[in-house]
């Protein structure tokens, strides 16, 4: 009788090859550890996304071992922004140029890249610059302890490993079995997106457009310019504002096209070259804990999107250059209990908390009715209280501002 195969076993699996599972596996490149990173796609895969990478992204890439971001620039097809375009429920219209001064000499400060693009490009890199295997078409399905051993299930087979790193997206399977988390909802924003050919009137600078639409508070509809006359068009909102079974968002986006009376003649003979597909998004903060005995959770796992912009993508990476330094600490102590890696917890917290915080609150301020056009009205006049903007939406130290009353009175008096 033949013996069966060992299972087999890592120090760490990181669930979910996504930016979040690859900046941890990235963070780790010269750890040592022997780590499995897998998917329970076929990769490269494509992912329902905007394709917005931030400044924060780019910042990620420049600390990331092995010349990420010098080899980030080099690929194709990705489309450089270099500002965002508001446009407030009343229909006034802002620019906000980063930096204001235009500066071609420098790379820009943000892309729009096809996640299939960007995420296989991260894939790469781990492949690379890692001694970590990428394990495709592996849908965790269980996940179960044997003394200190986790031991994970998908059809495809068993493998076995000291410390799980949960890094698989909005409906984490991690999240839910090793952390007990069930979807917020009054955190959660559906979004649908779609590809275009033919929309009339972009910037010539591609600068991204968020359009907060009436009725869509405090979601907006977005139009991001790409390569070759391409637009990723989208729109978010907030799970609580969809009346279930009555509206789909499929039909949402159709009608704001058909109808919309800036947006219709903007999209008219526009040809979409792709299917309204659409996904949640778990916006943070969320106060839930997201680490535990033996392991913890990254990026849209650990409900760390943006909840004013929707941008996760930065986030994600942020949370997993974070997640591979504890995990690092946590093999050289050897010690992998609740209360070390609470540790993780406190950092994310310390690093995002404030900025996700704030975000909400401006989340909330955006509904109000007349303050988005005042502020916009406002800020077209006014070099002042532009740059105060720019440097509150490029900056996350000084976002705080938003917040502050001397803003409102700087708004008042421009
Ligand atoms: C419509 C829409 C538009 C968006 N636009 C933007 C934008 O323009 N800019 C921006 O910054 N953010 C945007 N976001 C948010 C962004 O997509 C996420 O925040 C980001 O992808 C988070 O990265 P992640 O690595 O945490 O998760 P993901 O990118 O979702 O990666 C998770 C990975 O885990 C894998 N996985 C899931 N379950 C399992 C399982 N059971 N077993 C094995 N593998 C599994 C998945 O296949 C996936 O590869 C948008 C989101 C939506 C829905």
């Amino acid at each position: 009788m033949s013996t069966p195969s060992p299972i087999p076993s890592f120090d760490l699996v990181i669930i979910g090859a996504g930016p979040a599972g690859c900046t941890t596996a990235l963070t780790l490149a010269d750890s040592g550890l022997k780590v499995a990173l897998v998917d329970k796609a076929s990769l490269p895969a494509a992912k329902i996304c905007g394709d917005a990478l931030s400044g924060t992204v780019m910042n990620v890439l420049k600390r990331l071992p092995g010349d990420c971001y010098p080899d980030f620039l080099k690929i194709f097809p990705k489309t450089p922004s270099r500002g965002i375009r508001f446009i407030a429920p009343g229909g006034k219209m802002l620019d906000l140029p980063f930096p204001l001064e235009k500066d071609d000499t420098k790379p820009a400060p943000g892309y729009i890249c096809r996640r299939e693009v960007f995420d296989d490009y991260l894939q790469k890199k781990v492949r690379e610059r890692t001694n970590a295997g990428i394990i495709e078409n592996f849908p965790v399905r269980e996940i179960s302890k044997d003394h200190e051993s986790f031991i994970i299930k998908s059809e495809k087979g068993e493998i076995r490993c000291r410390m799980v790193a949960g890094a698989d997206g909005t409906h984490s399977v991690v999240g839910r079995i090793l952390a007990g988390h069930s979807l917020n909802h009054e955190r959660y924003c559906l979004g649908a997106r779609a590809y275009f050919r033919g929309v009339r009137d972009l910037h010539p600078e591609h600068f991204i457009e968020l359009h907060f639409l009436k009725e869509l508070l405090p979601g907006y509809f977005w139009i991001f310019p790409m390569e070759d006359g391409l637009v990723n068009a989208g729109l978010g909102i907030m799970y609580r504002k969809l009346k279930a079974g009555q509206d789909s968002l499929a039909a949402r986006f159709t009608e704001v096209i058909r109808s919309h009376p800036v947006l219709s003649k903007r999209f008219e003979g526009a040809e979409m070259v792709s299917k309204i597909e659409a996904h949640g998004l778990t916006l943070g903060p969320d106060p839930k804990a997201i680490s535990g005995e033996g392991f913890l959770l990254a990026g849209d796992a650990a409900s760390l999107i943006d909840p004013f912009s929707g941008e996760g993508i930065g986030n994600a990476m942020v949370s997993g250059e974070i997640a591979g330094k504890i995990i690092a600490e946590a093999f050289k102590n050897n010690d992998f209990s609740a209360t070390f890696l609470k540790k993780y917890d406190e950092r994310i917290r310390h690093r995002l908390g404030r900025e996700l915080r704030t975000s909400r609150a401006v989340q909330k301020l955006v509904s109000v009715p007349g303050l988005f056009d005042l502020v916009v009205k406002k800020a077209g006049r006014s070099r002042d209280l532009k740059e105060m903007l720019i440097k509150m939406y490029t900056d996350q130290d000084v976002r705080d501002l938003l917040m502050s009353p001397g803003f409102y009175l700087k708004v008042l008096l421009a």
